[in-house]
């Protein structure tokens, strides 16, 4: 048998699809494919740690998930390690080339559509995603990158099947698999979409990891690779003619570095998260609006605060609508300018914006707050800026190996496929994540907006990513995170809520349903049309928001929550037994697997 067969022979063993799976004292993998979730156990088994685990998976994802995320994209890795303690961040977020200017978006004054931007050149940022899996596995892995990318090359060469969530995004493409010659010879072979079953093989990508597999990272970064990367994002929309060109170069490419990051921490009811800092609004976002949330007695039914009451509801709208309202001012990669991240976390700044939530009303649109007094700074009053529409895709992955240390990433190409260009001869898509930057200048002294999210060289484009640790005592609890642009940072707030404040098992945590609003506008999302999502955001609770003055719902006495938001995977260790655990989002195919390998007992 050869090792493919007696691999696939052992998963079977210890695979489950979608459910939380019994005590493991050897790793824990929670994905949202189950190849991929496969690859890393593969890792893990074969006595790799959990970064090792999470390099495979995301190889294994360009394969079998290309649509969201992969080796053109860029990502942030949190990363525990059980023996120093130690939380931190492998930042691989896309940058702007060094060409780059803050009004390239707007180059005649106006915004460009974001359809025709985000399909051109333009939009793709310096990939960051295999230097930072490079800079993991040489500082904290067990393994090489070859051994990393084995599973990815044989799930390439061989292929795999189409699953239905691939299948409905090459259905459902708004046109980014047709655009680009290359992007349709794999996904539309012959000019037919590939369905449900098909199976899928891709020559060029298994070439290129190979390559990397052979020549490390370098074979990415310089030489032919890069120069047919540096050649492809010069394509353009014809609407868009020379402006829509891409300006990075060589160069920049050869140049790419990754940035270790000290996660940000903040306390809940007594928990501790470590998240995501700028560049992202991750962890940032979550914790302002955890903070708010606090001074609710969220999860008391008695005082009408249980799980989807109104009460409940309405104050984690009028939340995200304030720490919306923040984020699209002050939150940008603060490597390029400073994020007044004391400020926006400062009891005092948190005061005055509670002081906006009224139980009994919507409050009216809120602006963003002043966080500057409390970062000792002079006092402003900026304007928002333009924010972008959400992209359902990315993808979130969490892993913990039998010796405790912990990844939760998430990784992305921006809008599901990116860009739609596949670099020819390599059969990897490129990302648009510079289409997360302001499309409009939005920096103006009078104002007092400091631009924080405007274009400029070498800058990273503001995130929503939020991967997220829990830690009780000082130990991790629970890795998690989600993909769907900015509606991210709501879904890791929905599972938080759903653990500390409403008594949840991480599986039910994940399965119930989950509400957002990601302006301060506050139009509201909300699940329900699945019949997993439990329990449910009822008619009666929507209409009382409805007399509140709550928007986005539908009319009076109808369900208006038929959203679909994010897909959770996550791990978690009981403290008190050890046991080692994972949950799947049924939103996709999420699937857990647990590491139980006889090559593991013996050691
Ligand atoms: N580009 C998005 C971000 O970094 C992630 C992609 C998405 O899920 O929309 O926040």
């Amino acid at each position: 048998m050869n090792r493919f067969a007696s691999f696939t022979r052992w998963l079977a063993l210890c695979l489950l699809s979608g459910s939380v799976l019994a005590a493991s004292p050897d790793g824990v993998v929670a994905v949202s494919h189950p190849a991929a979730a496969a690859a890393g156990a593969r890792l893990l088994a074969a006595g790799g740690n959990a970064i090792d685990a999470a390099a495979a998976v995301q190889f294994a994802l360009n394969v079998v998930e290309p649509q969201s995320s992969g080796i053109g994209g860029g990502g942030f890795m949190l990363i525990h390690l059980a023996k120093t303690g130690e939380t931190f961040i492998v930042d691989s977020r896309e940058r702007a080339p060094a060409k780059a200017s803050a009004d390239m978006f707007a180059p005649d004054g106006l915004p460009m559509e974001f359809p025709l931007a985000s399909t051109s050149g333009l939009a793709v940022g310096v990939p960051g995603t295999l230097r930072g899996i490079d800079t993991a596995l040489r500082r904290w892995g067990r393994k090489n990158l070859a051994d990393t990318l084995e599973p990815a090359i044989e799930l390439a060469e061989r292929g795999f099947r189409v699953n239905r969530f691939l299948a409905a995004d090459i259905a459902n493409d708004h046109g980014r698999t047709r655009i680009h010659p290359e992007t349709a010879a794999i996904f539309r072979p012959g000019g037919v979409p590939l369905a449900e079953g098909d199976w899928l093989v891709q020559p060029d990508l298994a070439k290129t990891l190979k390559r990397i597999a052979a020549k490390g990272p370098d074979a990415f970064y310089r030489g032919p690779l890069a120069r047919a990367i540096v050649k492809a994002q010069q394509r353009t929309r014809s609407e868009l003619g020379e402006a829509g060109q891409g300006r990075m170069t060589l160069a920049d490419l050869a140049q790419y570095q990754v940035a270790i990051r000290e996660p940000l921490i903040g306390h809940y009811r007594g928990w501790t998260l470590a998240g995501m800092p700028p560049p992202s609004s991750g962890g940032l976002t979550l914790l302002q609006m955890l903070k708010l949330l606090e001074r609710f007695p969220l999860g008391d039914a008695t005082q009408g605060y249980g799980f989807g009451s109104p009460q409940t509801l309405h104050a984690m709208i009028e939340t995200m609508r304030l720490a919306f309202a923040d984020r699209a001012v002050w939150i940008g990669d603060d490597d390029a300018a400073p994020v007044p991240r004391q400020g926006l976390l400062h009891p005092g700044y948190l005061a005055t914006r509670a002081a906006l939530i009224q139980t009994d009303r919507r409050m009216d649109t809120p602006q963003a707050g002043d966080p500057l007094p409390w970062e000792s700074a002079a006092a402003v009053q900026p304007k928002p800026s333009r924010t972008k529409r959400d992209s359902p895709h990315t993808t979130h992955f969490s892993i913990v190996d039998r010796w405790g240390n912990v990844v939760s990433t998430t990784s992305t190409i921006e809008f599901t496929w990116g860009s739609g260009i596949t670099v020819p001869g390599y059969g990897f898509l490129l990302n648009n994540e510079l289409t997360d930057f302001n499309f409009m200048p939005a920096a103006d002294a009078v104002q007092g907006n400091p631009g924080a999210n405007d274009v400029a060289p070498g800058k990273r484009p503001r995130s929503s990513m939020a991967p997220t640790l829990l830690f009780k005592d000082g130990k991790p609890v629970a890795a998690y995170g989600s993909p769907g642009g900015a509606t991210i940072i709501n879904s890791v707030l929905n599972v938080t809520l759903n653990l500390i404040d409403h008594g949840m098992s991480m599986q039910q945590a994940i399965a119930a349903p989950r509400l957002s609003v990601t302006h301060a506008a506050g139009k509201v999302n909300c699940e329900g049309g699945q019949d997993f999502m439990q329990p449910r955001f009822g008619v009666a609770a929507q209409d009382a928001l409805r007399r509140l003055g709550h928007v986005g719902l539908g009319g009076v006495g109808t369900d208006g929550c038929q959203d679909m938001i994010g897909s959770v995977q996550a791990v978690f260790i009981d403290l008190a037994t050890g046991e080692q655990r994972g949950a799947a989002d049924p939103r996709r195919e999420g699937t857990v697997i647990r590491v139980k390998s006889p090559k593991a007992t013996m050691e």
